[in-house]
């Protein structure tokens, strides 16, 4: 089989407009962005706003093994089959961050047959959103640290500062360092340190935001800072939101692009799924259901973090309700969850595979919790034995649970006709959605709902510096926001090495944040990377560009 990028490259894509065309955008709502890419504007959201809206299909996963198990390319391979069956369908994705681009091979817009196009510009500058939030940001630390230059009115604490700055690469060398060094005119020496701009607390208000003037709100609520005297610093204080919005009035504007089979693709926003929700913007999912009888998407990790902060935090804010969730299964994630190393994972083994069938058991019973229908999408691997399939569908025909093969990756939207149809008829059955849990429950019992009901966990313990900060936020009236809990992705617990289905066990709340501007509380169990550094042999190494502009090497 051909790799990625070969596939993405022998597409024949079609131009923006006439996808647009066929999704009933007008010549002037489309803004393009070259052939192949355009934003839409935002007068499409006042004349479609009376339009009913579609179905929205959630895709989430397992407990995945250290490779991904195959949410990004099935939502796309289901996308392309809805087509197959008859159905309108549209996609709704994140767009990818350059760090991963050049660290860790793995590829966001999907895989094999089952691809969103043009992939290189796509993994590579895209429309630009990502540098004008890195740019929004930094221009919020650079205002704060020039006002401790010209006087510091506010009386900041500048070891209190709770912003950092961002930029979008994986570089452990920023993780912390020492700023405002050289003597009086080069600024008040003091620490700080780099995320990633996917962790930025303005990547997830972009994403959450529901226009430009909720977005400058929600910039100005940022808590950038306490002073001297312990009260909080907000970004408005700064009186920077006002430009923050103006950088970022493009950004807010969702990005339309294609599949392999040219199905409509929106790909808009990408906060990390730890210490954000993990899910493109409101926005883009909005606009989608008015233009689509199906929208399918996508949130980041297994269904205990993703799936879960879809729920609880975007459908919440956005007023959205799924119908249907597809949660993706795999062969080599079972055996992973049955006691199997990473390494064997390719290797025949049904005993393993039975094993972890626990997992699969527990993401099922989870989704039901919010009412809504699941179907098993299995997603099949060459290395798959025709024995362990059969026993993965039985268990599913067993537990009453609605499912599919899935061969999207080999086969494209032709190999998830199965899984389409099950879906379509999921979206029938009667869905009655709900959150997990009611904001205006204390912050603790709310974390213990996610914990107990999601996770399965025992028992909530906490730092005496969570204790802190709870007691902090709910002096500044904000206790009543939802939950983002920043977990590892390989276990229902807290632990990564814990698989299959814990019990028992108890969870560590470490810290706890407020994200005052997204709209959440994060409250963090275990080391949580903010800046990821790059491996031995990062994936630059392989990637190239001829003299004629042709890329290759990118996954
Ligand atoms: P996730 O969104 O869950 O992280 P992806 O869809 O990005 O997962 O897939 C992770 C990696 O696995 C990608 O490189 C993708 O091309 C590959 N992949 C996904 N499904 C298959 C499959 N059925 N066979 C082979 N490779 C696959
Ligand atoms: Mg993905």
């Amino acid at each position: 089989m051909k790799t990625d990028i070969e596939i993405a490259q022998a597409a024949s894509m079609l131009p923006i407009h006439e996808i647009a065309d066929r999704l009933g955008i007008l010549p002037e709502e489309l803004e393009p962005y070259g052939r192949y890419k355009a934003k839409l504007s935002e007068s499409v959201y006042a004349r479609l706003a009376d339009r009913p809206d579609g179905r929205l299909v959630l895709v989430t996963a397992i407990n995945p093994t250290p490779a991904g198990e195959g949410k990004t390319t099935t939502t796309v391979g289901l996308g392309q089959a809805m087509k197959k069956i008859g159905k309108n369908a549209i996609i709704a994705l994140r767009e990818p961050s350059l760090g991963p681009v050049f660290g860790i091979k793995g590829g966001a817009a999907g895989g094999g047959y089952s691809q969103v196009v043009p992939m290189e510009d796509i993994n590579l500058h895209f429309t630009g959103d990502m540098h004008a939030i890195t740019a929004a940001n930094n221009l919020l630390c650079a205002v704060l640290d020039n006002h401790l230059q010209q006087g510091n009115d506010l009386g900041v604490d500048p070891r209190r500062i709770l912003v950092r700055r961002c930029m979008d690469m994986n570089d452990r060398a920023l993780r912390s360092v020492v700023v405002g060094l050289g003597g009086k005119v080069n600024g008040v020496p003091r620490e700080d340190g780099f995320m990633i701009t996917v962790a930025s607390e303005v990547m997830a208000i972009l994403c959450l935001a529901a226009n430009l003037t909720d977005l400058k709100k929600r910039l100005g609520d940022i808590l950038v800072a306490y002073t001297y005297s312990n009260t909080p610093v907000y970004a408005r204080d700064l009186r920077v939101n006002g430009a923050m919005a103006a950088l970022l009035k493009d950004a807010l504007k969702p990005n339309l692009v294609q599949t392999l089979e040219n199905t409509p693709a929106l790909m808009h926003g990408g906060p990390f799924a730890n210490i954000a929700h993990g899910c493109n913007s409101v926005r883009a999912t909005r606009l989608a259901l008015k233009l689509a009888d199906y929208t399918i998407t996508e949130a980041g990790f297994g269904s205990d973090l993703g799936a879960e902060k879809f729920m609880d935090i975007k459908c919440r804010y956005a007023g959205l309700s799924p119908s249907a969730v597809v949660l993706v299964a795999t062969v080599r994630a079972l055996k992973y969850n049955g006691g199997v190393p990473k390494a064997e994972t390719g290797v025949p083994n049904p005993d393993a595979l039975k094993r972890g069938l626990v997992n699969l058991a527990a993401h099922v019973e989870n989704m039901q919790k919010f009412g809504v229908p699941v179907v098993v999408a299995i997603n099949r691997f060459a290395a798959d034995s025709d024995e362990e399939l059969a026993i993965l569908a039985d268990y599913c025909k067993q537990a009453g649970c609605r499912f599919a093969l899935s061969e999207v990756f080999a086969k494209g939207g032709e190999g998830g006709m199965e899984l389409a149809r099950a879906v379509v008829e999921a979206c029938e059955d009667p869905s009655d959605f709900h959150p997990l849990y009611d904001t205006a429950l204390p912050i603790k019992e709310k974390i213990e709902a996610i914990a107990s009901r999601i996770y399965g966990a025992a028992a909530v313990s906490y730092s005496a510096a969570a204790e802190k900060m709870i007691r902090e936020i709910e002096a500044l009236g904000k206790a009543d926001l939802p939950i983002c809990v920043a977990k590892t992705q390989y276990s229902l617990s807290d632990d990564p090495a814990k698989l299959g289905r814990p019990q028992g066990f108890t969870v560590n709340v470490k810290e706890i944040r407020l994200s005052a501007g997204a709209g959440f509380i994060v409250a963090l169990t275990g080391d949580i990377m903010t800046m990821p550094g790059l491996p031995k042999a990062p994936a630059a190494y392989q990637i190239d560009v001829d003299a004629d502009g042709h890329i290759s090497g990118l996954f």
